[in-house]
């Protein structure tokens, strides 16, 4: 823990952690000693983690890195993260991420950007660690903390793990308790562990998850110790290569990369099969009206009065319009104009009621594949690697939520996906894979996924 606290100190300028908290670290570490020096300790017992700010801490300040939520300091803990507590784990602070966890390169963060620990062969231009869980991805990569928490709505564990060369993944909708977790797009978010390997990821995801009453939505089936998954045989299973995924001009080192996967499983005893999910076009833009409609409802709670950042008005309707105008960044604002005009009356049938049945078509896409005997589905994790900061979506929003096209359909099926790191791009930038599962498959993911990493 000391020398975490340490390296967490002197890498201040990549803007990875956005509240550091060395007292109670040091605090938890020692009362890790104490039990390990009795023989106890669970099994995360004395290991430092960095946690994203999405996540309720109770007595530290939680503000999903936006304006709005000024100080706000919890009075409870995430069920989340307090699973990870009970195991023994050492919290070394909270991690920077997208305003609300809406992004994709962590620039929409009122905390500023996250640099990426990675740059390309010969550059010194600072590179975006992905997003939204951007600070969680990057404090990893740089040796910042042992393993840290992330949330995904549309591939904000998966896309980060995959720009800093880390292992991250999304499990199934229903796996961990979303409860004490700032809501996003409730039927699209979940939890997930990052690390740097296979492994690790596993041990961090038997923490994770399990059923939570307090999550109507957590699903009530045992949790398997997912490390005993990990070097599993993966022989005899078949993998589907979906070939919608072969988008028009995607580049000839992610192309690569992926026959590179292909070759690696067929040589572990995988059997390769092609496979469509004719829908995967629609996903894309069926996220981008389901997140943002749930996005703009969850985000009514922001009024000035329940939480944080107030700014007074003249009447109760100007201090909620004052302190949402002051309070919310550009981001969110698109989003919640988005998803109130998707909701109302008059248009609700036509964009809302149509993406929730667009939706339903791409999780039967996964659904008949997995019934013709397909066990897990390998794609890219991204499109291109990671980008300069700066360099996309300021003038066209649709350029940075192009981003996700891979890893939205996941979401929108509840499905699991891993990304494990898998090559360099040309430029020596690292590169990941993506694996899908069956739902609460996860163990496969992981096997899959340590014979790739
Ligand atoms: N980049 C996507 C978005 O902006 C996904 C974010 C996420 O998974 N939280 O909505």
């Amino acid at each position: 823990t000391d020398a975490h606290v340490a390296a967490v100190e002197k890498a201040r300028p990549l803007n990875a952690y956005i509240l550091e908290t060395p007292d109670r670290a040091r605090a938890m570490a020692k009362a890790s000693d104490a039990k390990l020096a009795k023989g106890e300790g669970g099994a995360l017992e004395g290991i430092p983690l960095g946690i994203k700010d999405m996540f309720a801490t109770e007595g530290v300040r939680t503000t999903a890195c936006s304006k709005i939520l000024g100080e706000f300091v919890p009075t409870y803990e995430s069920t989340v993260t307090s699973q990870l507590w009970r195991d023994g784990a050492v919290m070394l602070g909270k991690l920077n991420n997208d305003e609300f966890a809406m992004g994709s390169s962590n620039e929409t963060s009122a905390f500023g950007n996250v640099i990426n620990p990675w740059r390309a062969k010969g550059s010194t231009e600072n590179l975006v660690p992905g997003g939204s869980s951007g600070g969680s991805s990057s404090a990893v990569a740089a040796r910042l903390c042992l393993g840290a928490t992330g949330t995904d709505t549309g591939g904000s564990i998966r896309q980060p793990a995959a720009f800093t060369g880390i292992v991250g993944i999304k499990p199934t909708y229903g796996r961990c308790s979303r409860w004490g977790i700032v809501a996003f797009a409730s039927s699209l978010d979940q939890a997930g562990p990052f690390a740097r390997t296979v492994r690790d990821t596993a041990i961090l995801m038997t923490s994770m998850a399990g059923h939570d009453p307090k999550d109507s939505t957590s699903v009530n089936i045992p949790v398997p110790d997912y490390e005993k998954a990990v070097g599993r045989s993966v022989k005899g299973l078949k993998i589907g290569v979906p070939k919608e995924y072969r988008v028009d001009g995607m580049p000839a080192e992610i192309e690569k990369l992926w026959q590179q996967g292909r070759d690696v499983l067929k040589a572990a005893g995988a059997e390769l099969v092609e496979i469509s999910l004719p829908h995967t076009k629609y996903a894309l833009p069926a996220y981008y009206i389901v997140a943002p409609a749930e996005a703009s409802s969850n985000l009514a709670r922001y009024d000035g009065v329940r939480y944080g950042a107030r700014v007074a008005g003249k009447d109760i309707t100007a201090m909620y319009e004052n302190t949402r105008a002051a309070g919310f960044g550009a981001e969110v604002k698109r989003r919640i104009m988005i998803g109130t005009y998707v909701l109302s009356a008059g248009y609700y049938d036509a964009y809302y009621v149509r993406a929730q049945k667009v939706r339903t078509l791409i999780k039967r896409d996964f659904d008949e594949a997995f019934a013709a005997g397909v066990d897990a589905v390998l794609t890219p994790t991204t499109p291109s690697p990671a980008f300069a900061i700066g360099s996309k979506g300021s003038a066209d929003p649709v350029e940075m939520y192009l981003n996700d096209i891979f890893t939205v359909t996941v979401n929108m099926a509840g499905l699991p996906g891993i990304s494990v790191p898998a090559g360099s791009s040309t430029e020596g930038l690292p590169l990941g894979l993506q694996l899908i599962g069956r739902p609460f498959d996860e163990e496969t993911l992981f096997a899959l996924g340590q014979v790739i990493e």
